[in-house]
C-alpha cells in the first residue's frame, strides 16, 4: 500500500480527468487561428474578431483554471504547476508520474 492521498480506485478516474482537461485546455489553443478564418469570413468586421477573441479567452481561462488545478493522484500536488509557473507537460512537476498512467505506481 502506498501513502497515495486517494483510494486505488478512483486513481484511474483522476488520471482520466487530467487528461480529459488537458484535452480541453489544448483544444482551445488550437482552435482560435481556425475560428479567426471562419468569423473573418463571415463577417469582416472589428466587432465580430473583437466578439471572438472574447469568448475565446474566457474559454482559454477556464481550461488553463482547469488545467492548473488538476492534482497528481500518487503526491497529492498540482500535477502542471510547480510554485507559480504552469508547465503543461507529461509528467507530475513533483513526482514524475507519467500522464498516461493508471494504476498506482
Ligand atoms: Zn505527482
Amino acid at each position: 500500500m502506498t501513502d497515495s492521498p486517494i483510494d486505488p480506485a478512483a486513481y484511474a478516474s483522476v488520471m482520466k480527468t487530467t487528461r480529459r482537461r488537458r484535452m480541453f485546455f489544448f483544444s482551445t489553443v488550437l482552435v482560435y487561428i481556425p475560428a479567426l478564418w471562419i468569423t473573418h469570413a463571415i463577417a469582416p468586421t472589428n466587432s465580430a474578431m473583437g466578439t471572438l477573441f472574447a469568448v475565446w479567452f474566457v474559454f482559454l481561462v477556464i481550461s488553463t483554471t482547469l488545467v492548473a488545478l488538476s492534482r497528481c493522484p500518487r503526491c497529492g500536488n498540482y500535477f502542471h504547476m510547480h510554485g507559480i509557473s504552469l508547465l503543461v507537460l507529461r509528467k507530475c512537476l513533483h513526482c514524475q508520474l507519467h500522464i498516461s498512467t493508471n494504476t498506482i505506481t
